[in-house]
Formats: structure tokens, sequence, C-alpha cells
């Protein structure tokens, strides 16, 4: 029997995980209840939103690039529209050649059509008089940033006036699972997904996700551009007055909850390898990505409560993820439509799960 205040789905968490799942189950007119409480140094409000086709030391085509990005390019274009704010930016990203060997390598490479569309062009003398780039440079396309506290607020707003939202923190021991429905508060639900990122609960702490911390700083100086500029660190402009967000560092053994002098050592010195302008460091933060050993999202079904999901392990690229991996989550409920084996809970839960882990 379906009670009154019967909904469809009840989301926690309402980073960038959360967020395009809210978007896509809103966009099928279901009926939602979201549950987030809002923390300064989540991953998604923390990251620079950076995305970039071509990825790596290796510098080499990313993962499912060829569907990720003409996905997600229109479904935060379509998110710009539904919420009326502007947070997608995509601009050319610039990359300094290290050698004559890395130039000669891209010339040949530029010819590939795996890297067709995404290339845009092959510099091989010193171009950009804010960047040292003495042996040229690969200028990309299809990159950019997205702003994220401006399209997670846009998100949060629009759930507000479209669906049920709960600004506090999930109290395990008040959700009661059935078999077809849980209910929370007096709510009664046929799904729940947990798009919690770093944090855990007790029906998918079982699920490896390995906590990545990463440090950002901003910069003022009296140099703006209207492209990211990257090796080592990545610069994003934020503004045409000089203003960069810098970043970002990888660690799997810093557990320090705050700003670290050591990270912003780390990055000034890469920053002052790759640009030829002064700057200050203004601000400084930190936020831990939620990653896994293969790299891959995690999605699908509690191997006991069918009513139960996850999306997390966006690791370092839940800008590029989140918004094509929220849909095939979603068809794979709605539709039962199976999952790829590289991103169903399914590879974890033969290493991983056992009665004696279920609650
Ligand atoms: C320094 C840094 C730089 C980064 N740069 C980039 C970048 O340039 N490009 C890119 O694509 N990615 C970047 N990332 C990675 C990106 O931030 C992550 O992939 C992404 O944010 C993960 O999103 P999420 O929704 O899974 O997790 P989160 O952002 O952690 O969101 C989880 C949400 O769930 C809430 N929550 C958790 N438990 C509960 C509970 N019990 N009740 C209620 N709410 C709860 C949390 O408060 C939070 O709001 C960066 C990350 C860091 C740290």
């Amino acid at each position: 029997m379906l009670g009154k205040k019967h909904i469809d789905y009840v989301i926690v968490g309402q980073g960038l995980a959360g967020s395009a799942v809210a978007l896509q189950l809103l966009k099928r007119q279901k009926k939602i209840l979201v549950i987030d409480r809002p923390c300064a140094n989540s991953s998604s409000r923390v990251a620079a939103g950076l995305f970039n086709p071509v990825t790596g030391r290796n510098l080499v085509k990313t993962w499912m690039a060829d569907q990720l990005f003409p996905y997600f390019q229109k479904f935060y274009q379509a998110a710009e529209a539904l919420t009326r704010q502007k947070f997608f930016h995509q601009m050319p990203l610039y990359r300094p050649f290290g050698s004559i060997e890395e130039q000669n390598e891209w010339m040949a490479k530029s010819a590939d059509p795996i890297y067709q569309g995404y290339v845009r062009e092959i510099y091989t003398h010193p171009t950009h008089k804010n960047v040292k780039d003495v042996f040229g440079g690969l200028m990309l396309n299809q990159c950019g940033y997205l702003d994220t506290i401006p399209y997670l607020e846009a998100v949060r707003t629009f759930i507000k006036s479209n669906a049920l939202f709960l600004e506090e923190s999930l109290d395990d021991d008040l959700l009661e699972i059935g078999e077809n429905s849980i209910r929370y508060k007096g709510h009664e639900a046929s799904n729940l997904i947990f798009c919690q990122g770093i944090e855990s609960n007790q029906w998918f702490k079982w699920v490896p996700i390995l906590p990545l911390k990463g440090e950002t700083i901003r910069i003022e100086s009296h140099r703006s551009e209207n492209i990211i500029i990257n090796r080592g660190v990545y610069a994003v402009p934020v503004n045409q007055k000089g203003t960069w967000r810098v970043g970002a560092t990888y660690s799997l053994t810093d557990n320090v909850k705050d700003i670290t002098d050591q990270a912003r050592a780390e990055l000034t010195s890469k920053m002052d390898e790759l640009v030829s302008f002064p700057y200050t460091v203004v601000d400084q933060e930190w936020g831990i990505r939620p990653t896994t050993h293969d790299r891959k999202p995690v999605l699908g079904q509690h191997p006991e409560h069918k009513v139960l999901y996850i999306f997390n392990g966006l690791g370092p690229k839940g800008v590029s993820l989140a918004p094509y991996f929220s849909e095939i989550l979603v068809q794979s409920i709605e539709n039962h439509q199976s999952l790829n084996k590289e991103v169903n809970i399914e590879r974890y839960k033969l290493l991983y799960w056992s009665p004696s882990t279920r609650i």
C-alpha cells in the first residue's frame, strides 16, 4: 500500500553526483526528496570543476571521452536553461610542451583520428606571453570548467521549488527499509540512492571508497586570459581581473582535515614553472575526493536490500562523469537495464560483501 506521502526516490547527498541524479529524475517527472547536509569542504564545493579530454602524465584521451563529453555539454547547458543561471564555461586549454620530443610526438599524434575534435592547434614556438612555453604547446578543444558552487546552489534552489528537500544529515537509525519501499520521517519512497561522496552509511560501508585529499589555491595577478593553462598544475582564470584557481594536489595518505603549507608550496612551485607573471596567493582550500581502486565510478543496487542504490567513486573527474553515469543508473533502475561491468557495484560484491557485512 502506498502512503499519502509516497514519493519515488530519496537521494542522500547533493554534491555533483546527487545533483545530477536529481535532475535526471525531475526530467522524468519523478517525485523526489533530497537530503543534504551542507558542508563547506565537500569535494564538489572545493573542486575547480575543470574538464579536459586529454589528461594524465602520458597525456592520453581520457576514459570514454567520446561518450562523456558530448553528453555533459548538453546536460550542463540544459541545467543552465532550467535554472536560468550561468555556471558552465567552455574555454580552450593550453599545455606547453616539455621538450622537442614531446612536440614531435604531438605533431604526429594530432593527425590520429582518435584526437579529432580535441586538438585545436599545435604551436612549435613560444606563443603565449603569460606561459613558459619555450617548445610551444598544445591547444585543446572541449575543455573548460563548471563553477561548482553556483551550479550546486542553482540545482538546490530548483529542487526546493520542484520537489522536497531536507537540509540535514540523514539519520541512519530512522531509516526503515522494507522489501518494496523505505520510510524516513513520515515519507515513504520506492527507492533510495546514496550519493554521499566520502561519507558512508551502514548499508554500503563495505564498498571501498578511497579518500584522495586535494588542495587548491586562489591567486591574484595583473594577468588575465581566456584559456586554461595546464602542466603539473592547472590554472583556471575565474574572471578577467587576474584571479585564477590553481590546483590540485593529490594525496591518499594526508588525512589532515585542513589546508597545509606543504600543498601550498607544491602548488606555487609548479605554478612558477608554468607561468611567467608574478602573483599573490589569496586563499587556499582543501577537500577529499571519493575515489576507487580502479578509478571508475561505482553504481548499482544493494545485494540484499533491492530498494537501496549507490552512486559514488567519481574521483577527480566528477564534472565529466556525473551527468552520463547518473543517466545510466536511472535507466538501470527504471528500465531494468544492466550496468556495464566496469562501473557496476557487482565488481566489489564478490570481493567485499558477505551476509556477515550486511545490515
Ligand atoms: C581539491 C579538489 C579539486 C577537484 N577538482 C576537480 C576538477 O577540476 N574537475 C572535476 O571533475 N572534479 C574535481 N574534483 C573532484 C570532484 O570534486 C568529485 O568528483 C565530486 O565532487 C564528487 O561528488 P560527490 O557528489 O560524489 O561527493 P561530494 O561532493 O562529497 O558530495 C556528497 C554530499 O553528500 C552530503 N552528505 C554526506 N553524507 C550525508 C548524510 N548522512 N546526510 C546528508 N548529506 C550527506 C555531503 O555533505 C555532500 O554535500 C576535485 C576535488 C577536490 C577535492
